[in-house]
């Protein structure tokens, strides 16, 4: 009979949501939708010290923005709750009582300054570090001794000192290690509440834990989990150890190698199933060929059999790529959606312009094919939503033109396009040309030979004067949008300038 699966996502809630973690949570979750199990959100937050205000709304933030969502969990409730391990305290300590009572663990009363004073020692001698075990074999005497001068002590595990303790990886295969090797580590500390180990082998037996799939960081505390899981009298679950994500100088991705919030890659414009993808394929693959795929393909086709050995790194121009095919991939109603909270964000935009709705639809288009990020399309579409633009006047200057050159070259426009426009004004729609790009070309264009200018010049004159900018979109739809008020206005500030 096979078990049903059931895997959890178990942060602890010291910080930001880290990509690394999420992609761990992602891993889980492809795991439980492709075979129809259940993923379970599990708050570790037994480590008081470390605990952060908001980490954990941050994380399921995080989560939410990605689509992974949890059958199980602090919010949603489930069968096998509390879910916040600071609510199952009890559950620990019955636990470390029974491992005491067994034989398996015992009291330790050793002060921090005697430990700290042990390893110091360790160091000099060039010795392992480790607990040497003082408490190891103290008679109940002894004990209640120590307990009387009001010592709180710790719990720890009485782990083997001869044998090996091995388990077959999902993804590496067969790790054994030497007893000798471990530790004493502790399971209850003396405030009460359990260190990782303890609480995570009581939780994932206790909510039934098919597979445990985390990063590989963890994979040097399984022999130590295997040993609570025999001494326990539990079956323990499958583990998958997954590789890190890397930087690109191939150390563990950090703060120091940019942005590592989840959250931060939605705030620079990233869409996400851009993001889902891409973590995706930190580590695992489909082929060797496959890159995109949508969030349905990937659960369709996840199988922890492809997760490779080898850390994977975060390659930032990958992402940038991917991103852009999939804003280009968009709906015009899709992009307007997703757009929209970044424009409505930017502060130097005129707030007037951009709630105007059907104007925002109008210049999405001119920018879809070329962002890589939403930000982008916010920083490439600026000078639409601002009424008074801000540039440095010598921009305006053509190439190999002189300041009266250009002030000619734009007063001439100016006068070409105000007989465009008085044009429109006085014809029937039908059979006069708009303020459009046609119309706008079909003007301008000949307007560059008859200044004796190429017409690149002309029109990075032009382009500067309605923009402000160098580099946008091409200039006859640009000046389309913008519209033929705003276009002679800021034709006009840009002479004044001049
Ligand atoms: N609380 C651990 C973490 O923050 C969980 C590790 C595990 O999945 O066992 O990553």
């Amino acid at each position: 009979m096979t078990t049903p699966v059931r895997v959890r996502f178990a942060p602890s809630p010291t910080g930001y949501p880290h990509v690394g973690n999420i992609r761990t949570a992602m891993f889980n979750w492809l795991l439980a939708r492709h075979s129809g199990g259940k993923l379970i959100l599990r708050i570790e937050d037994t480590d008081v010290a470390r605990k952060v205000e908001g980490a954990v709304k941050a994380i399921m933030e995080g989560l939410n923005w990605l689509g992974i969502d949890w059958d199980e969990g602090p919010d949603v409730g489930g069968d096998y709750g509390p879910y916040y391990q600071s609510e199952r305290l009890e559950l620990y300590k019955k636990a470390a009582e029974r491992l005491i009572e067994q034989g398996d663990a015992y009291y330790c009363y050793c002060s921090p300054e005697r430990l700290e004073e042990m390893r110091a020692g360790q160091v000099k001698r060039k010795e392992p570090p480790g607990y040497d075990r003082l408490c190891r074999d103290l008679t109940r005497d002894e004990c209640a001794r120590r307990e009387a001068e009001g010592i709180k002590p710790v719990v720890r595990f009485k782990t083997p000192l001869e044998g090996q303790t091995g388990y077959n990886d999902v993804i590496w295969g067969n790790v054994v290690v030497n007893n000798s090797t471990l530790d004493d580590f502790v399971l209850l500390k003396s405030d009460g509440y359990p260190t990782y180990h303890l609480a995570n082998v009581v939780d994932d037996h206790a909510m039934e834990i098919s597979h445990v799939i985390r990063a590989e960081e963890w994979i040097s505390s399984t022999p130590r989990h295997l040993l609570l899981y025999r001494a326990l009298g539990f079956e323990p679950p499958r583990f998958v150890h997954h590789p890190m994500i890397l930087g690109p100088d191939r150390a563990k991705l950090s703060k120091r190698h940019g942005a590592v919030s989840i959250l931060d890659y939605r705030d620079m414009g990233y869409l996400p199933q851009t993001m889902l993808n891409f973590l995706a394929l930190i580590g695992w693959s489909l082929d060797d060929k496959t890159e995109m795929m949508s969030k349905q393909e990937l659960i369709d086709n996840f199988s922890l059999e492809r997760i490779g050995k080898t850390g994977a790194i975060f390659n930032r121009e990958k992402l940038d790529w991917m991103n852009g095919v999939y804003i280009r991939k968009l709906t015009a109603d899709e992009f307007f959606d997703a757009v929209q909270p970044y424009l409505m964000d930017d502060l130097d935009a005129g707030k007037v312009l951009i709630s105007d709705e059907e104007y925002v639809r109008a210049v999405l288009p001119l920018v879809q094919e070329r962002a890589r990020t939403l930000v982008e399309v916010v920083e490439l579409t600026r000078f639409f939503f601002t009424e008074d633009l801000s540039y440095d006047s010598a921009l305006l200057i053509g190439k190999n033109m002189d300041k009266a050159a250009t002030f000619e070259a734009l007063e001439a426009a100016q006068e070409d396009l105000g007989k465009l426009v008085v044009l429109q004004e006085s014809a029937t729609r039908e059979t006069l040309p708009a303020f459009d790009a046609d119309s706008l070309e079909g003007v301008l264009r000949p307007l560059a030979p008859e200044l004796d200018l190429k017409t690149g010049q002309l029109f990075s004159v032009l382009r500067v004067a309605v923009t402000g900018r160098t580099a946008a979109p091409p200039l006859f739809d640009t000046m389309a949008v913008l519209g033929r008020e705003r276009c002679m206005q800021r034709i006009a500030a840009a002479l004044k300038r001049l």
